[in-house]
């Protein structure tokens, strides 16, 4: 089963496809993760990356195709996957579509959490993530933060705040998806692979989001 998570920066991409691993057993690939591992080596085209990252901006569609190609023809990917970060426009989703029918595989839902922007900026500027590569835990330190301050209640690691979770590159970030989420979400819903959740005032629990979605993929 291949699943696309589509959405705003900060609507919740991440930690709904966290309790959909947990229910489906397939992986989590987010575009955005695969881009700050490159970062961290620090190297020439690490530089490069960061160049666009920092200023909120896409990463050139060739640069970031060619890292999924290769990601989606690893094997622990063949049961499936859930997308997250990607694609982010049309022509990402048409490269997308090809690169699934050269592996045989389809996609089956496209995850859309429609959150308005007033409420996505408070989340993202009070978001922390778990250091540890394999946990990855999200906090918000106003609405749901760890038990002690900066350490992760799962496992222990130190928290940390994405370097473009501030304020001003949150804006641009947000300005960017808007230009391009419209046409991405018609993309999808005209293909009837849509699954639209709506999240005001985060009146849905993750349990909630994730019966939606269970519910759809049975329809
Ligand atoms: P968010 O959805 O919170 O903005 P991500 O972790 O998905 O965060 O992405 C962080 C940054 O990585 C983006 O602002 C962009 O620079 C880059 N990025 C991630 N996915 C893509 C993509 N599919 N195409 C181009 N750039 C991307």
């Amino acid at each position: 089963m291949n699943i696309i998570m589509v959405g705003a920066p900060g609507s919740g991409k991440g930690t709904l496809a966290a309790y959909m691993v947990e229910a489906l057993g397939i992986k989590h690939v987010s575009s955005g993760d695969m881009i700050r591992e490159c970062i961290k080596k620090e190297d020439a085209f690490a530089e490069k990356l960061n160049s666009y990252i920092s200023k909120g901006l896409l990463v050139p569609d060739e640069i970031i195709l060619e890292m999924i190609e290769k990601r989606l023809q690893e094997e622990d990917l063949i049961p499936g996957v859930i997308l997250d970060g990607f694609p982010r426009n049309v022509e990402q989703a048409i490269a997308l579509e090809k690169i699934f029918n050269k592996l045989n595989k389809k996609i089956d839902k496209a995850v859309y959490l429609n959150v308005p922007d007033e409420e996505i900026i408070q989340r993202i500027i009070n978001r922390r993530t778990c250091s540890n590569k394999a946990c990855k835990q999200i906090y918000n330190i106003k609405f749901s933060p760890s038990k002690q301050e900066g350490i992760c209640d799962k496992c222990g690691s130190k928290l940390e705040q994405r370097a473009d979770d501030t304020q001003e590159i949150v804006e641009e970030r947000l300005r960017v998806y808007h230009e391009m989420s419209e046409e991405l979400v018609e993309f999808y819903r005209k293909q009837g692979l849509l699954c639209e959740i709506q999240n005001k005032n985060d009146e849905k629990t993750q349990q909630q989001m994730l019966d939606i979605v269970i519910q759809n993929l049975k329809q």
